[in-house]
């Protein structure tokens, strides 16, 4: 049977772990298609939409760099990516190029299947790049009560928050990456998420002080979006401190799942789905 073509694309790519996502559901639903890792650079988009095209790809997931300049390229984009201006999910049907975000969607189960909702809760955000902009306008929407989000460049932090503030609303304040602001920040926090590389394996830069989280109270949770290495020193302080954590793998693998959802026109079993994912990874080997 000639096996259809599913891909993820990006750059770097070489150490995304969606084939492993994928494959296993395709395996699960019998269906005859393969999922391969494209490296795409910045600014050469254009060029792998024509061969998807040609190829005659079903659909494929988007990672760094390309999630929003994307947009242009779409025939159609969801109401949800077009408010967070990212989109992880194209799917390819009669010649048209439909965009979805799962992200955000993936971030919320994986903190709702720990027994963590956003609404009404006090949330900090480290970073203000991609990820964290699309995940801060979810909680908003879906009515957080406050949202503080600190960033090494003060000013992506400040147009995140006052994008928040005139499209939903909620309370947002801007503050830079230091150890004074971090530390206040946490005083009040019930969740809060690593929207930074910081920690990563293959990044040699890691928090300089974690003193912060001492600020945090019992029953908070600390989520790291990194899921390479499984426990960040992050992680590690905040376990120490008897905080809750969390790491990325979840929200990737549910990202996964609901694109996966996207690409055949289907429901799946998420939690079904997860477990033979987990053990997937828990077999895993160098991870
Ligand atoms: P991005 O757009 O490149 O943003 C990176 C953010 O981190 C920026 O705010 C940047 O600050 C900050 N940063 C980078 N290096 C830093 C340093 N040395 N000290 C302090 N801040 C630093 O990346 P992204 O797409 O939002 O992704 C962010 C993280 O989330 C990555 O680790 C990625 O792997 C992870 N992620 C995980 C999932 C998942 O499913 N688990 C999904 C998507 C992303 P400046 O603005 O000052 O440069």
């Amino acid at each position: 049977m000639t096996k259809l073509r599913l891909d993820v694309v990006g750059d770097p790519i070489s150490h995304s772990k969606s084939p492993y996502i994928h494959e296993t559901v395709l395996k699960e639903l019998g269906t005859p298609y393969e999922y391969r890792k494209v490296r795409v650079k910045k600014g050469e988009l254009s060029k792998y939409l024509c061969e998807a095209k040609e190829l005659g790809l079903c659909g494929f997931n988007l990672t760094m760099p390309h999630k929003t300049d994307i947009l242009p390229f779409l025939d159609f984009i969801d109401d949800e990516a077009l408010r967070f201006n990212s989109v992880n999910t194209v799917k390819i049907k009669d010649g048209k190029l439909l965009g979805y975000n799962t992200d955000a969607q993936g971030m919320v189960y994986s903190m709702e299947r720990q027994g963590f909702r956003t609404k009404d809760k006090n949330i900090v955000i480290l970073g203000a790049g991609g990820v964290s902009s699309t995940l801060a306008l979810k909680m908003a929407f879906e009515g957080t009560g406050k949202i503080t989000v600190l960033n090494r460049t003060l000013r992506s932090a400040e147009d995140i928050c006052e994008k928040i503030i005139k499209e939903s609303g909620t309370n947002c304040t801007a503050l830079s990456f230091d150890k004074e602001s971090l530390k206040n920040a946490a005083k009040e926090c019930d969740i809060l998420i690593n929207c930074t590389p910081l920690g990563m394996e293959g990044i040699d830069t890691d928090f300089e002080d974690l003193s912060f989280l001492e600020n945090m109270s019992k029953g908070s949770l600390v989520f790291d979006l990194i899921y390479n290495p499984p426990e960040t020193s992050l992680l590690k302080r905040a376990k120490e401190l008897g905080l809750s954590t969390l790491n990325g793998l979840d929200m990737l693998i549910y990202q996964g799942l609901l694109a996966d959802e996207i690409f055949f026109d289907t429901k799946l079993d998420l939690d079904i789905h997860k477990e033979k994912i987990d053990y997937v990874f828990k077999n895993l080997k160098n991870f």
